[in-house]
């Protein structure tokens, strides 16, 4: 299984390593010297061993370089990020949000596998999984898997209510992905329960989230704040960094008269009232997000990427 994905990534190459958020820039010829030795199954170039070591602590294996590198290929579109809507349903029935009104739906896995051999095609590095809530997809897991070896970075925006799913951890603790960010509703389960209309939804979480600490996942939290919430915000930012050192604040609602569904990037501001605004998506689309821009790659990724010379 690779360590490390070798790739271009619009006009830059980088180096970057499943499950880590450190990098590094490459000038194209030091791509190219990569991407021959390990097309040819040689042993990995010194300088590349030592800025493996330098950037992950890594102590790559100086013989086959096939076994533990993975290039990916030069593409004439050179996509950077692309956000997949695996299923459209979702478990919650979040106050702000529409997508609950979805049916729970999506690609037949021969489709999957097509949408995923199509994105990998056009360079796609940095690959979002999202819903509705993209865990309680059938072929979730099997999704997943392709997308990690296809040599993509793997990112899976979730509610969190799934991430102690016996198979579903085991698939995220063996193939590390990039980012596991969860939407976090309250820090009671009162509150928690009211804003997403799901009974147990806050025990459910919690139990996710301990279990993805617990198997050393890289967790980002994003407190969502709307009316049902606000007095618990303390207590909300308190629960995260007791959970991550990851935690952000999404720009939810505080005034009560717009507010978007949270952790889909396939937003559907609505009005607390059922309204649509005019940048509403169809609800009954799964819809995939292609991003070009190579720029995000560091303030995305928090990547620190040294450049080799
Ligand atoms: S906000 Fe997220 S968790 Fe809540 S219903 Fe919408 S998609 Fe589901």
């Amino acid at each position: 299984m690779h360590q490390v994905i070798v790739s271009p990534q619009h006009k830059k190459y980088v180096a970057v390593r499943p499950g880590s958020r450190g990098g590094m820039q490459l000038p194209r010829e030091k791509y190219v010297e990569v991407r021959e030795t390990v097309s040819a199954g040689s042993p990995l170039p010194a300088w590349f061993i030592d800025a493996t070591k330098k950037v992950w602590g890594l102590r790559l294996d100086s013989g086959s370089a096939s076994n533990t590198v993975l290039v990916r290929p030069e593409t004439a579109l050179n996509y950077s990020r692309a956000t997949w809507e695996i299923n459209k349903g979702c478990n919650f029935a979040c106050d702000m949000c529409v997508v609950w009104q979805r049916p729970f739906a999506g690609l037949p896995m021969g489709e999957k596998i097509r949408l995923l051999e199509m994105v990998r095609d056009t360079g796609v590095l940095w690959f979002q999984f999202t819903g509705g809530e993209p865990t309680i997809d059938p072929d979730f897991i099997e999704s997943y898997r392709t997308a990690y070896d296809m040599g993509m970075m793997v990112e899976v925006l979730t509610n969190g209510s799934r991430l102690d799913h016996g198979p579903t951890l085991e698939t995220l603790t063996d193939l590390p992905p990039h980012k596991v960010t969860v939407s976090l509703y309250g820090a009671s389960a009162e509150t928690f329960e009211a804003l997403t209309r799901t009974r147990g939804a806050y025990r459910r979480v919690l139990r996710g989230l301990r279990a993805a600490t617990a198997a050393g996942l890289p967790l980002e939290l994003s407190l969502i704040v709307t009316e049902h919430n606000a007095h618990e915000v303390d207590s909300m930012r308190a629960l995260a960094d007791s959970l991550t050192s990851r935690t952000r604040y999404s720009p939810i609602c505080l005034r009560l008269t717009t507010v978007t569904e949270a952790h889909s990037t396939s937003r559907q501001p609505s009005t607390s009232t059922g309204k649509r605004c005019s940048a509403d998506v169809p609800p009954d689309t799964a819809s995939t997000t292609w991003t070009r821009s190579a720029a995000q790659l560091c303030a995305r990724s928090d990547a620190r990427t040294p450049s080799i010379s």
